[in-house]
């Protein structure tokens, strides 16, 4: 929260976002959805991932690059493995389509793989994991992203070549610890964080993008505005670039919906493409001999004396769940700028309530 920021509850936010996506051609429930996602993504403090996409979600709308009219479909179901066709339906509800498909074959089998192919914009993976983690379940997921120009270079590389991949791996609460949820892109910063840099006239971490001669660097300003002139490095050099490979060919692949390899057709929207594998942690064991073992792992890890003492160690998921029980109490906090862009793009679509306007 910086001066100037406002704070507006998450209700008032998925009301308006709601209202936008069904003026831009959405049905009332798909709008819901989308924007309780949003604004969800907004509360675990993902702000890349929230609300500030709504203009992008109406553009996508209104020029045809997500499907109002379409609804995901089971395209396969074989035993343990399901194939969803999204068939450019909104990402959301394709998102949460497939996980309520696969939830009775994991209660059955142990276990369902299930892909998704030609989702718009899923947006927070760690939404899904949630999901399942709710269940009892665990679950891992690998996603790609296609339909524009790649993003991020690979190891070694000096141009763009893949997007930023996401990554979650999901395990249920037990009796005394939260769900472990790691949820992550393989680029080391998102493009936002170099886009706000950028037109801040700031700096990003040396080696986090590389500049249009393939060279590390920390001046981001060819990414001001729409630009691109250069690429977004992986996160943990070969390793990151390994694991959005792996997301390229594990979810494009496997899906059916593609890779971002240049025969794939770029319209200039957001595809995503994702498979999860979703596990009944008991069909692998006594679930109470497991649980000691992840608490005892869990208070292992946490106990190590920190480097800082201000910045103890936390476990993958807790720093989203202190945050999303501060914003659903004080509200979510939204720069100018942005109230600015929700509100053009509302107007655009004939909504006529206003963000951060007092009756
Ligand atoms: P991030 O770097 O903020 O967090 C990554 C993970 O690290 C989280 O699980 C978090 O709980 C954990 N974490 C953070 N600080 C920690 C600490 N001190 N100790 C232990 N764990 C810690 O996330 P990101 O990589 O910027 O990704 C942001 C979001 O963007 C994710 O939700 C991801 O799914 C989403 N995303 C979506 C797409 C898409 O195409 N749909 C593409 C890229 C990213």
């Amino acid at each position: 929260m910086t001066p100037g920021d406002l704070r507006i509850q998450a209700a008032e936010l998925t009301a308006f976002a709601s209202e936008a996506l069904e003026k831009s051609g959405a049905r009332p429930a798909d709008a819901l959805t989308v924007a309780k996602h949003l604004v969800g993504a907004n509360l675990a403090g993902h702000d890349s991932h929230g609300i500030g996409l709504l203009p992008a979600y109406v553009k996508h709308a209104v020029e045809g690059l997500v499907d109002v009219t379409a609804d995901p479909e089971i395209l396969h179901d074989k035993g343990a493995v399901l194939k969803v066709a999204a068939h450019d339906s909104w990402g959301k509800v394709a998102g949460d389509f497939a996980m309520k498909a696969a939830f009775p074959k994991v209660d059955a089998l142990g276990l369902c793989a299930v892909t998704v192919s030609n989702a718009h914009h899923l947006g927070r993976i760690g939404a899904y994991g949630e999901l399942a983690a709710q269940e009892g379940f665990a679950a891992l997921f690998f996603v790609n992203v296609t339909d524009h120009d790649p993003m991020v270079a690979p190891y070694r590389g000096t141009d763009a070549r893949f997007g930023t991949n996401p990554v979650c791996i999901a395990l249920p609460p037990t009796g005394a610890k939260p769900a472990f949820l790691l949820d992550m892109a393989t680029s080391r910063i998102a493009m936002g964080k170099a886009r706000v840099a950028a037109n801040k006239g700031g700096r990003v971490p040396f080696g986090s993008i590389i500049d249009a001669d393939g060279m590390p660097t920390d001046d981001p300003s060819g990414f001001k505005g729409f630009e691109q002139k250069g690429a977004l490095a992986p996160f943990g050099d070969h390793k990151g670039y390994g694991l959005a490979f792996a997301a390229e060919l594990l979810a494009g692949a496997f899906s059916g919906g593609g890779t971002i390899q240049p025969g794939n057709e770029r319209r200039g929207g957001i595809r995503n493409q994702m498979l999860a594998i979703v596990m009944q942690p008991d069909a692998f064991g006594d679930p109470a001999d497991m649980e000691r073992e992840m608490e005892a792992m869990w208070s292992y890890a946490t106990a190590s004396p920190p480097a800082d003492w201000d910045s103890p160690v936390i476990a993958p998921g807790d720093p989203e769940r202190a945050l999303r029980k501060r914003r659903s109490e004080s509200g979510i906090p939204l720069d100018p700028e942005t109230v600015k862009q929700l509100n053009a793009a509302a107007e655009a679509v004939g909504v006529e309530g206003r963000l951060g306007v007092k009756e």
